[in-house]
C-alpha cells in the first residue's frame, strides 16, 4: 500500500469512505441545516467513535502551527472533511465559518468557548467552553452560534479532531476577531499539497463561486 496509508489500513478507510458517502446521500436530500446538523451529527460521532482510520500523514502536528489537511472535498463543494492536529498548548484566535460545520473529536481533547459580540461590538466569551474528548460531536453555523475559540486541552500532547464542512472551508472567505471587536478577513487554505490554486477566484472579481 502507498506510503500514505501506513498506520490505517484499507479496512479501516471504508469507515471514511462509508461517511463520505452517508454524508453525500444526507445533502442529496436536500434537508434544512438543523436537519444536516442532527443527522451529520450522528454520522460523524460514528466516524470519531473508533481511531484506527486516519493515516498519519494527516496526524502531524507542527511545532509551529495547528495544521488543517484536507482529507475529501466534494466534487461540487458542498462539503469538505478535514483533520485538524493540535500541537501542544496550540490555540485558534476567535474566528468565525460562515457555514454549517461539525467537530468531531478523534484523539486527545479539545476546548470550543463560544464568543458573541455585544452592543459596544467587542467580543466576550458567553457560557461555559465545550469540553470536546473522544466520541463527542459539536456544531457551529452561522443559525445556531459561529463565533468561537477553540484550544488543545492538553500542553503536552498532539490532540486530533475531525471537522465537516458545508462548503470547500479551505476557500471560504471568513473572519478572525480580536476582544475590542475589531475584524480581519481570512481564507484558511490547507496544510497538504493540493493542486496549485485550484481553488483561487481571485482572478474572478466577478464570481462567487
Ligand atoms: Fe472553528
Amino acid at each position: 500500500m502507498s506510503q500514505l496509508l501506513n498506520g490505517a489500513s484499507p479496512a479501516n478507510l471504508a469507515r471514511l469512505r462509508n461517511f463520505i458517502r452517508e454524508l453525500a446521500e444526507l445533502l442529496d436530500r436536500t434537508p434544512p441545516e438543523a436537519e444536516i446538523l442532527r443527522a451529520g451529527s450522528a454520522l460523524l460521532k460514528q466516524l470519531v467513535s473508533v481511531d484506527d482510520w486516519l493515516p498519519s500523514a494527516f496526524a502531524h502536528p507542527n511545532a509551529d502551527r495547528y495544521q488543517q489537511f484536507l482529507l475529501h472535498a466534494d466534487s461540487r463543494e458542498r462539503f469538505s472533511i478535514v483533520s485538524f492536529v493540535w500541537g501542544p498548548g496550540q490555540a485558534t484566535p476567535i474566528h468565525d465559518h460562515t457555514i454549517w460545520g461539525l467537530i468531531g473529536m478523534l484523539r486527545g481533547a479539545e476546548y470550543s468557548q463560544p464568543y458573541q459580540a455585544g452592543p459596544d461590538g467587542r467580543f466576550s466569551a458567553v457560557g461555559a467552553a465545550t469540553h470536546l474528548r473522544p466520541g463527542d460531536v459539536e456544531a457551529v453555523s452561522p443559525t445556531i452560534g459561529d463565533v468561537h475559540k477553540v484550544h488543545n486541552a492538553y500542553i503536552d500532547k498532539a490532540s486530533i479532531s475531525i471537522h465537516v464542512y458545508g462548503a470547500n472551508i479551505g476557500a471560504v472567505k471568513r473572519s478572525v476577531y480580536a476582544e475590542d471587536g475589531s475584524t480581519k478577513p481570512f481564507i484558511s487554505g490547507y496544510s497538504n499539497t493540493m493542486l496549485p490554486n485550484i481553488w483561487d477566484r481571485s482572478a474572478e472579481p466577478n464570481k462567487t463561486h
